[in-house]
């Protein structure tokens, strides 16, 4: 795992946990060598995890839309940052430049890209490892209302496995260094149902 693609607030959140979590992060990824790929930002828990694993000597590319550089304040002391024209390339570019998906805790924006790779690693698109750290029980929420999901039937089990969860950095990395990619068959089983 050479790259690894971050989500995470535009926002540090509430409480310091979640800033010291992003820092944790950041500095974790430098010290394993491994290059952070982002949306780009200055801003909140992007901007934590970036100057982080800079400042302990890691690699940090930013994709950011023309639109969001100023709003979001276009990060200048990068690796390498990427202006692209909207969001879908923005998106694009951070998928094929990463080998795994994580997510910290963040907002809407955090959880539609999470929810685009979790989907197409369902879908078969990739077969990299998605995973979220759940900061302080952030992402207990969500891992609530995908159980409920599955045990409403429409999602498989196999599919919540997708997911990789861990409540420490360390746990996370390990488990994304780790993890195989599972081919679970989605379309054929809807055949049968029907
Ligand atoms: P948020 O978690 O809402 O603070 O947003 C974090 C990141 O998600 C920022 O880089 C935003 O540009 C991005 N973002 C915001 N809205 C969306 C969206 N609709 N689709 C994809 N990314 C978004």
């Amino acid at each position: 795992m050479r790259s690894v693609c971050v989500y995470c607030g535009s926002s540090s959140g509430a409480e310091p946990v979640y800033a010291e979590a992003a820092r944790e992060f950041g500095r974790a990824l430098a010290e394993a060598g491994i290059t952070l790929v982002y949306g780009g930002g200055k801003v909140g828990l992007m901007g934590i995890v970036a100057d982080e694993a800079m400042k302990h000597g890691g690699k940090a590319v930013g994709v950011i839309p023309e639109l969001l550089f100023g709003k979001e304040v276009g990060h200048t002391g990068l690796t390498q940052l990427h202006v692209v024209k909207d969001m879908h390339e923005r998106k694009k570019m951070m998928a094929d430049l990463a080998d795994a998906f994580v997510a910290l805790p963040g907002g809407v924006g955090t959880y539609e890209e999470l929810f685009e790779v979790y989907t197409w690693a369902q879908l078969g698109y990739h077969q990299k490892p998605v995973g979220v750290l759940n900061v302080a029980g952030y992402f207990d929420p969500l891992k609530a209302m995908l159980d409920h999901t599955v045990k409403a039937g429409f999602m498989r089990q196999a599919y919540l496995d997708l997911l990789q969860m861990a409540d420490t950095t360390s746990a996370l990395i390990d488990k994304l260094q780790r993890y195989e990619p599972v081919v679970v068959a989605k379309w054929s089983e809807h055949r049968k149902e029907v």
